[in-house]
């Protein structure tokens, strides 16, 4: 084997590590990916990558990610250094390794007529090694520098930002209101989609590099920031934007409908041991409310569970199935491109906007759903702007309601009632350095940029740790993520 490749895309075709046979996987809640992969397949996966000039790739992921470089080095079989490029821009690549949606894909230079480099494969392929092979160690700092710093959510942001600042040498204590650490990677994403373990080991490495985690702490409530603020020299608050986006419109009081969030959290649980779901799908008609990954996943729990029908309902028009001639390579498709969840089961309806909620036998428990075919045109961000209605009152049996339609920032109301700005789309205010209007505390991840995706996450606590390093020390050896802010993917 040759083992420079510039022309390996031409040798092999594109084939990402595979998953379960979706009628074996939804017998159960293991993880949804094939477990193994030979590395003969991942070398040549690697060899397709070209060593692009300027790498597209690395504009397209939001952490700039050092991708040609560890796919040269799995490619020559250098997996403990394609683990340290990996860990150099990202302290979790199994976080992103299984739940990313890698926009880095459309982005590769072979994405411009021909299929991607399976990227996102070969970075969880490198993690899995390290961590197979024991490479993944805890990292303590060698000095301590005699600063305190808090950190308000155990989510990826939280996490990523307790492990540089600890590396940085500050004393980290992360609080947590819920019982359990990790965020929505925990509570949130389901089994299937990112098996706990995977959190837990991390966890373990964390506390064993020196940071002290608390559970079961609301900060707010339990203790103000201001309280906070006297015991550390600095806080971060990585509380996420979990406040529920609603449907506003007649027979919302029913019974049998809610939040996807507290379904599939409720769900997490019990799979874990603590409890059963509060929500069961178990024989009912699902209508699931809402296109996106919470949609989704609240799609694939309830088939798991054994509905009898589900339905998910998005408000936007189908995408087309190739990119609009206004939507060209590098900037990211806006194509339809069927989730892991419909593969599974379940119909998709598009354009389709809820009116109503209604009882037909008087019993308190929804029925069904009226809603109304729509067509939209959109602003110049390509933003819903006025809705044409084509067809009224169509009806759509259900027993069970989800709504998972977005958030609308952050849970926030404590701290804004003891001074914390917020910006019109309720997350946190921040400056250019991610330090809110109070001095000394600082935001990051979801709850600074709006609900989003883990990579983003990772990103915002690894830039927030070196601002709040400057902030104590003038000065900082940490790394900024890679981020480009004029990214050439950018629509
Ligand atoms: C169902 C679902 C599926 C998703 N799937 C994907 C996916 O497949 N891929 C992807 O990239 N992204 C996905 N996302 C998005 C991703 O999970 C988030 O963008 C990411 O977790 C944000 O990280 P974060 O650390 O900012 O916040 P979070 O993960 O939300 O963590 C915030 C933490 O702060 C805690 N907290 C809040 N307030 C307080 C307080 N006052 N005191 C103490 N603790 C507090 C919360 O309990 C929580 O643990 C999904 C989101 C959802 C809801
Ligand atoms: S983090 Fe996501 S966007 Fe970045 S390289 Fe990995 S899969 Fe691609």
């Amino acid at each position: 084997m040759d083992e420079n490749h510039p022309d390996g895309f031409l040798r092999h075709s594109r084939e990402p590590i595979g998953k379960r046979d979706p009628h074996e996987r939804i017998g159960d809640y293991r993880e949804i990916y094939a477990p193994s992969w030979r590395e003969e397949h991942l070398r040549q996966q690697g060899e397709r990558c070209m060593d692009c000039g300027v790498p597209t790739c690395m504009g397209g992921c939001p952490i700039g990610n050092l991708i040609p470089e560890w796919n040269d080095l799995v490619v020559r079989g250098r997996w403990r250094e394609a683990l340290a490029r990996l860990h150099a821009t990202n302290n979790f690549p199994e976080f992103t390794g299984y739940t990313c949606p890698a926009p880095c894909e459309p982005a590769c230079t072979l994405a411009y007529n021909a299929d991607a480099v399976a990227i996102k494969s070969l970075e969880r392929a490198i993690v899995d090694r390290g961590w197979e092979m024991g490479w993944i160690r805890p990292e303590p700092p060698l000095r301590r520098t005699g600063k305190r710093v808090a950190v308000v959510g155990s989510g990826p942001a939280g996490l990523a930002c307790a492990q540089q600042l600890n590396r940085a040498g500050h004393r980290v204590t992360v609080f947590e209101r819920d019982e359990a650490l990790g965020g929505l990677m925990t509570l949130g994403i389901p089994d299937f989609k990112f098996a706990k373990h995977q959190v837990e080991r991390r966890l373990d490495q964390l506390r064993k590099e020196g940071i002290e985690f608390r559970t079961g702490v609301e900060i707010g409530p339990a203790m103000s920031l201001a309280q906070l603020r006297e015991r550390f020299d600095a806080v971060c608050l990585a509380i996420g934007a979990q406040q529920h986006r609603d449907v506003t419109v007649p027979g919302r009081e029913l019974a049998g409908i809610h939040y996807g969030m507290p379904y599939l959290t409720a769900e997490n649980r019990h799979q874990a041991g603590r409890g059963n779901p509060t929500i069961d799908a178990h024989g009912k008609r699902v209508v699931v409310l809402g296109g996106g990954d919470t949609g989704a996943d609240c799609v694939a729990t309830a088939h798991r569970q054994g509905a009898l029908d589900v339905a998910q309902i998005s408000v936007r028009e189908q995408p087309p199935p190739t990119r609009p001639t206004d939507n060209p390579w590098p900037w990211q498709p806006r194509i339809y491109e069927q989730t892991y969840a419909l593969e599974e089961g379940g119909r998709a309806l598009f354009a389709l906007n809820v009116t109503a909620f209604v009882d037909d036998d008087g019993d308190g428990v929804v029925d069904a759903l009226i809603t109304e075919r729509v067509k939209w045109t959109l602003d110049a961000q390509g933003r819903r702007k006025d809705k044409t209605v084509l067809e009224e009152d169509i009806r759509i049996p259900a027993d069970l309601v989800l709504i998972a339609i977005g958030f609308q920032g952050a849970q926030a109301q404590a701290f804004v009632d003891q001074g914390l700005k917020l910006d019109d789309n309720g997350t946190l205010a921040a400056d250019e350095t991610m330090m809110t209007n109070l001095d000394g505390v600082f935001a990051s991840g979801d709850a600074r940029r709006g609900a989003s995706l883990v990579v983003w996450a990772i990103g915002e606590g690894r830039d927030v740790a070196r601002h709040i390093d400057i902030y104590l020390m003038g000065e900082s050896q940490l790394p900024p993520s890679l981020q480009t802010l004029t990214s050439p993917t950018d629509d």
